[in-house]
């Protein structure tokens, strides 16, 4: 018997491997094996295909054993897996990667040891193998990894190679153990003991006090078992005196495993009646679904979306089906899980990478099992769960860019993606939004999906007053006071004075805080990417945004050796610097992603504005997003041009979203809110068809200039992207990638182009962008694509080039 496996790593198609007799019984489809990859290395990979044909042209490995036998893929989700992978043109290894917690994504640890063989007189070694034979020694065997640590190398692994060859290392891999059951130690008695028997104990325990002392701590909490940590805190003991007890044959200690998962004792309510417009949107989706039609639910903010989310979650748990919650953000999962703890306890499952790993690996675990979670709710990786009686994939804001993955492949749109699966499984999908997606749109507009409308905020509570302040009058009459307007000031100071809060909304796409010279006017940039640094003042550090390199900023200008840096460009940290001198009594906090980079900020932010601790919250995307304040009754937008003028097609679109998004934020309960929103570019039309509120037009108008400029959703685009650390050798390759193209797709290629960054850890790069009308064969030019990147990564010449793909960018 054979098998075909996925091996987790960026390696094109399926690998075969025998299957001894011995296994045959136990190995099945969708199960995780060892089996060993160029060399020795041992790798955790996942069973597609069970066959008896013999491959051609190689002599097939075994498969070793079973890795983990709790997961187990269903013939479904391995089918969704290749579905990723063939239509994001990634490999079936990186999409595996992408679907498994760390946790289950094992491999061997490669160690090293030297032999006894001693080098020839003559011998001269390369320096690098020179100096790793020297950190080495007989029988001991040391990781690769912490050797290229040692040794300062990337990759160890040809100079252990030809080592290898000359006799002079030996190597060795093993498997560590993954940690993956939590366990809890537990005192209980050692045997059965009368009162009588108990009480000669003590006595006998006189003569040592420390015994004594945790032994009358045992007898008093009179239970059958405690949690070892407890008891010995409680008593204030060491381990040790415990051990004592424990060799007297009168306690002893049992090792449980237990879940992860904290269980709240939860008063599970009904939750709210739908207002008359909810129930109505109710019965809608329910038709659409019942013809067999997935749904865009389009409210305005605050119109109670979520609450018809949870009719609908409701009814399909009780029909013992599955639901798949998907937000964008890990942020908003907060609010949002304390609003579905009260309605579904402790039905619901969280899965987002702010997790830890081992807690996201027992999630995986409960979702295979006999007893998985009805509900889950989490960001786009939650796509990847296993499901079995999937009905229902809400994606909430689906409109949001983050349901887009970059970095690193496979580079999917969950929201696209959560269309597939649902097709896969025979389940319904909603797409929620006050601001659809064009594509999203589009589609409910000819009639694909089903339309469902909330044109009212619940409550009957009006949109907030949209107000602009001209920011470049104001600073032609020098009224500005730092990046803020008259009117916006005026405006913090009713709201403030009136006991209610504000939410000010800097958006930082496409910049960021950075530092100027006063004389030369220099910006420091990243030594390996083409960028500016971005300046975070609490830290004192200069910071790329783009490989993470951390630096201190220079005393003095690093050009002119003379000018002092001053801050430039007000990113969050400066605004909250100008709220505190122009409202001195304001409490204020931030939210962005340095401020929240501990996974309890999130949280702690949200409780204390929750709270009314906090007066004026100041942050980045982040705040734009789905929160529900209650008292909030202003929102300013700093700079909302930034975002209008970006170099990317769905920019206004984008930018339209976001500032609906952060609109809604305010005047939630209760009065009408206000919206501040400053602009330099005011006579953008943008602007005013915002004001009017009229998003349908707004997209007339913007599908206009996308056909006629042929983008998306009128075709569909593919990004390539080469890398290479030579910009002559990058170059030569994107110009003959490009002509290889155009031979067959003709206008339908674009570029080579810079992309808005050149350089990143220094390595060039340019894309190139396909644009495939409707109609044409996307699977074949995919596959033309990709043979004509590996025909040209083949070529001497282009040596160290990467082509990347990003289908959808
Ligand atoms: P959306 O998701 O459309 O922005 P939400 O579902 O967050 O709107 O609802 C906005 C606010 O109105 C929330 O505070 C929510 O608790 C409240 N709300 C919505 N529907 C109801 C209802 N039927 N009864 C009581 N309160 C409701
Ligand atoms: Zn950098």
């Amino acid at each position: 018997m054979f098998a075909d496996i996925i091996l987790p790593l960026a390696v094109e198609g399926l690998f075969t491997y025998s299957l001894p007799p011995a296994l045959e019984q136990e190995v099945k489809e969708g199960m995780l094996v060892w089996v060993s990859f160029a060399g020795q290395k041992k790798y955790a990979a996942l069973v597609c295909r069970i066959h008896n044909t013999p491959p051609e042209g190689y002599t097939v490995k075994p498969i070793e054993g079973i890795s983990e036998e709790h997961v187990r893929f269903s013939p479904d989700h391995l089918r969704f897996l290749m579905w990723v992978a063939e239509y994001y043109m990634a490999s079936p290894g990186e999409v595996l990667r992408a679907a498994l917690p760390v946790v289950f994504r094992l491999e061997s640890v490669t160690r090293i040891a030297r032999t006894e063989q001693e080098l020839a007189e003559d011998e001269v070694l390369p320096e690098k193998e020179e100096a790793m034979l020297r950190a080495l020694r007989p029988g001991e065997y040391i990781a690769l990894q912490e050797l290229e640590k040692y040794l300062r190398i990337r990759n160890g692994l040809p100079y252990v190679k030809s080592l290898l060859n000359r006799g002079l290392v030996r190597i060795r891999e093993t498997v560590d153990e993954a940690f993956l059951e939590k366990k809890e130690k537990r005192v209980v008695w050692a045997r059965l003991f009368t009162e009588r028997e108990k009480s000669e104990i003590l006595d006998g325990l006189k003569r040592a006090p420390g015994q004594h002392r945790l032994f009358c701590r045992w007898l008093e909490a009179a239970c059958e078992s405690r949690e070892r940590k407890h008891l010995l805190t409680e008593a204030g003991s060491a381990p040790a005196v415990l051990k004592a007890l424990c060799d007297k044959g009168i306690l002893a200690i049992e090792e449980h495993t237990v879940s992860r998962f904290v269980v709240e004792e939860q008063e599970v309510s009904e939750g709210y009646p739908l207002s008359a417009g909810q129930q109505e949107a109710l019965g809608q989706i329910r038709n659409f679904f019942n013809a067999g039609k997935h749904v865009l639910l389009q409210g305005v903010t605050s119109s109670g979306k979520t609450e018809v989310y949870i009719r609908l979650i409701r009814s399909l748990i009780d029909e013992g089906k599955q639901v798949l919650y998907m937000l964008p953000e890990i942020a908003l999962t907060v609010q949002i899980v304390k609003r579905l703890k009260r309605v579904f306890g402790n039905r619901i499952g969280v899965y987002h990478s702010g997790m830890s790993e081992s807690l996201r690996a027992e999630l995986w675990r409960k979702q295979s099992g006999d007893d998985p979670y009805p509900l889950v709710l989490g960001v786009r990786s939650s796509l990847f769960l296993p499901f079995r009686q999937l009905g229902l994939v809400i994606v909430d804001e689906e409109h949001d860019a983050s349901y887009k993955q970059k970095e690193p492949a496979p580079r999917y749109q969950g929201r696209d993606a959560a269309v597939m699966l649902a097709a896969m499984h025979g389940a319904r999908v909603l797409l929620g939004s006050a601001t659809p997606s064009f594509e999203t749109l589009r589609n409910a507009y000819t009639g694909k999906y089903g339309r469902v409308e909330l044109t009212q905020r619940y409550g009957g509570i009006e949109m907030p007053e949209l107000l602009f302040a001209d920011l470049a009058e104001y600073r032609r009459k020098k009224l500005m006071k730092g990046s803020f307007s008259p009117l916006l000031i005026q405006k913090m100071q009713q709201t403030l004075e009136a006991g209610y809060q504000v939410i000010l909304f800097q958006n930082r796409r496409g910049y960021s805080t950075y530092l100027q010279c006063d004389r030369c006017g220099s910006i420091p940039k990243c030594r390996r990417c083409d960028v500016s640094l971005t300046y975070y003042k609490e830290r004192n550090v200069l910071n790329c945004r783009y490989c993470g390199s951390l630096s201190e900023p220079p005393a003095v200008c690093g050009v002119c050796g003379q000018g002092r840096y001053r801050m430039r460009t007000p990113g969050t940290e400066r605004i909250e610097e100008e709220v505190a001198a122009l409202f001195p009594g304001a409490r204020v906090a931030r939210m962005d992603l340095e401020a929240m980079s501990s996974r309890s900020g999130f949280r702690r932010v949200i409780d204390d504005f929750e709270q009314k601790r906090i007066d004026v919250l100041i942050g980045t995307q982040m705040v734009s997003k789905g929160l529900d304040f209650e008292h909030v009754k202003l929102v300013g937008v700093m700079d909302a041009d930034s975002m209008v003028h970006f170099p990317d097609f769905r920019a206004e679109e984008r930018a339209y979203q976001m500032l609906m998004q952060v609109s809604g934020r305010s005047g939630r309960k209760g009065e009408r809110g206000t919206v501040v929103i400053q602009a330099a570019d005011r006579k953008n039309r943008l602007y005013d068809l915002l004001e009017a509120g009229d998003y349908a037009e707004f997209y007339r108008e913007a599908m206009a200039e996308r056909e006629a400029f042929s983008y998306p959703p009128f075709c569909r685009l593919i990004r390539i992207e080469l890398r290479h650390p030579e910009n002559v050798v990058l170059r030569n390759a994107a110009n003959r990638l490009a002509e290889m193209l155009r031979k067959r797709l003709g206008r339908r290629v674009c570029g080579p182009a810079v992309p808005e960054v050149g350089r990143i850890g220094n390595r060039y790069r340019l894309i190139l962008l396909i644009k495939i009308e409707e109609g044409a064969s996307f699977s074949r030019i995919k596959q033309f694509l990709k043979e004509s990147a590996v025909s040209l990564s083949a070529d001497k010449a282009c040596s160290g080039l990467r082509v990347l793909f990003d289908v959808d960018p």
